[in-house]
C-alpha cells in the first residue's frame, strides 16, 4: 500500500524530462548558441538523434504535442523537405565528428507520412551521418498502421516501437476523442512480431474523465495479455489554458487527486505483480527488456521522451519544435512548422530558444536525475545541511532515508520523487547557490 499525503504533492513541480525544464528557456539563446555548441563536438563522440514528425491523421483532444493534422498534403511535403535540408546542414556542420548511436521518430505520429518518405528520411541521415548499427525506434499510432509499415519498419532495421494506447474503455475513448478499437492494438503487435520486432511499448494513461479504478484494471488486465515489453502509464494533466483542444473534453468528472493517487499505485502493484520492473516513477519494464537490464545496472537515464537506457550526452534534435541538449545548453527549434520552413529554407538553423547550462545546474540536474531514475543520490557537502532540513517530512513519514551522504527513496516514496527532487531545482526548491534552505 503507498501511503497518501496531499500536503507533500500539494505544489505542482514538473516531470523534469530535461533540467532546466522548457519553462526556464529563453529566447536569448538560439541558433548561434546551437552552432557554437555544434562546432564544440568532438571527434568520435556519440550522439542521438530525435526527428520530429508534427502531424497526425486525427488529432485527440487530450492531446498535448505540437502536432495537426496531416489532411494537407502540400504542406506536409514541405516539411518533410525542411527536415532533410536541416539534417543535412546539421551534419555538414559536424563534419563527421559524431557518431549516431540512437535515431528517434516521435511526434505527432511518424506514420502520418507514407512509408516511402520515412524511408527518405532515415536514407538522409544515413547518407550524411557516421551511423553504424543505430538502435532505431518511432511512436506509432495504432489506428493508421498497416501491414506495409510494419514491413517497412523491419527492412529499416527499427528496433523498438512504441504505440499510443491510452485506455481500452470504449466510453473512455470517446471522452477523450481517441476512438481505437482493441483490434489496432492487436492487428499492430501481431504485424510488428510477425516481423521480428519484440520491442514494443504501450503508453497507457489515469486520470482520465471518466475513469475508475475498475475501468483502469480492465486496460491493464488486456495490456498484461498483449504482454508489451514496455510499459508507461502516465497521469493525464487538464490544462486547457495552455492547451485549446483539451476543452472539447468535459471536465466534470476527471478524477480527483486521491483517486489519480490511487490509479498510479493500482498500475503499479498490476504492472510489478505481472513481472514488469519499475522504472522510475511512471515505467515498467520486462526483465529482458534493455531499459530494465539498465535499471539492474544502475545506467536508467532521463530525456525528453521519458526514461531510457540511452546513455550518450548529446542529443539533436530535427524538426519544428524538437530539443537538442549538450551538456551546457538545451535549445529548442521554432515550434510552428510554417516558421520553421522558412528559416530551414533560408540555409538558418532552427533553434529559436533555449537555456545555457552552468556548473551549478549542472550539479542539481544530475541529482535530480539520480533521484528520479535509481531513486538515490550522493548530495554534496554543500547541500546536505539544508537538504537534511527540507527532507525532514519525507524522512519523517518513512519515504526517504539517510545512508552517509546519500539520500535514498524508498520503494513507498516513488510516487513523491518527483517532489522530493524538486527541492534540488535552483528556481523550485528550497537551496540558494550557497545551499543555504530558504
Ligand atoms: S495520435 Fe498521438 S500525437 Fe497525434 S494527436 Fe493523438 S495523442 Fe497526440
Amino acid at each position: 500500500m503507498w501511503s497518501y499525503y496531499p500536503d507533500l504533492l500539494a505544489t505542482p513541480v514538473p516531470r523534469y524530462t530535461s533540467y532546466p525544464t522548457a519553462v526556464e528557456f529563453g529566447e536569448d539563446v538560439g541558433a548561434d548558441d546551437y552552432a557554437a555548441a555544434l562546432d564544440r563536438i568532438e571527434s568520435a563522440t556519440p550522439v542521438s538523434l530525435y526527428v520530429h514528425i508534427p502531424f497526425c491523421d486525427q488529432i485527440c483532444w487530450y492531446c498535448g504535442c505540437n502536432t495537426g493534422a496531416a489532411s494537407r498534403t502540400q504542406r506536409l511535403g514541405d516539411y518533410l523537405t525542411a527536415l532533410r535540408s536541416e539534417i543535412a546542414m546539421v551534419a555538414k556542420r559536424i563534419g563527421g565528428r559524431a557518431r549516431v548511436q540512437r535515431i528517434a521518430f516521435g511526434g505527432g505520429s511518424p506514420n502520418a507520412i507514407a512509408p516511402v518518405d520515412f524511408v527518405r528520411l532515415l536514407d538522409r541521415i544515413l547518407t550524411v551521418f557516421d551511423v553504424s548499427n543505430p538502435d532505431i525506434s518511432i511512436e506509432i499510432d495504432p489506428r493508421g498502421f498497416s501491414a506495409e509499415w510494419a514491413r517497412v519498419l523491419a527492412a529499416s532495421s527499427v528496433k523498438r516501437v512504441s504505440l499510443g494506447v491510452q485506455t481500452f474503455a470504449p466510453q473512455i475513448q470517446q471522452a477523450i476523442g481517441r476512438v481505437q478499437p482493441l483490434t489496432d492494438i492487436e492487428n499492430a503487435m501481431a504485424s510488428l512480431r510477425l516481423r521480428g520486432i519484440d520491442a514494443i511499448n504501450f503508453d497507457l494513461m489515469y486520470g482520465l474523465p471518466g475513469q475508475s479504478l475498475a475501468d483502469l484494471d480492465a486496460t491493464l488486465d488486456e495490456t498484461i495479455r498483449l504482454a508489451p515489453s514496455r510499459v508507461a502509464l502516465f497521469g493525464y494533466a487538464h490544462l486547457p489554458a495552455m492547451i485549446p483542444r483539451q476543452r472539447r473534453i468535459d471536465a466534470s468528472n476527471l478524477p480527483d487527486h486521491k483517486l489519480r493517487f490511487e490509479q498510479a499505485e493500482l498500475g503499479f502493484k498490476r504492472l510489478t505483480d505481472a513481472g514488469y520492473l519499475p522504472i522510475g516513477f511512471d515505467h515498467f519494464a520486462l526483465p529482458t527488456d534493455p531499459l530494465a537490464i539498465a535499471a539492474n545496472e544502475g545506467r536508467v537515464n532521463r530525456n525528453f521522451q521519458g526514461f531510457t537506457d540511452d546513455d550518450t550526452s548529446i542529443l539533436l534534435g530535427f524538426g519544428a519544435s524538437a530539443i537538442s541538449k549538450f551538456p551546457d545548453l538545451i535549445i529548442q527549434n521554432e515550434k510552428r512548422a510554417g516558421h520553421y520552413r522558412d528559416l530551414i529554407g533560408e540555409g538558418r538553423l532552427a533553434p529559436t530558444r533555449g537555456v545555457m547550462v552552468d556548473a551549478d545546474e549542472r550539479r542539481r540536474g544530475a541529482i535530480i536525475r539520480d533521484l528520479l531514475c535509481r531513486g538515490r543520490a550522493r548530495i554534496d557537502m554543500s547541500f546536505s545541511d539544508a537538504a537534511r532540513i527540507a527532507m525532514t517530512e519525507f524522512e519523517q513519514r518513512g519515504l526517504i532515508t539517510w545512508q552517509g551522504h546519500d539520500l535514498v527513496v524508498h520503494a513507498s516514496g516513488r510516487a513523491y520523487a518527483r517532489h522530493i527532487a524538486a527541492h534540488f531545482d535552483r528556481i523550485r526548491g528550497a537551496f540558494h547557490d550557497s545551499g543555504r534552505a530558504t
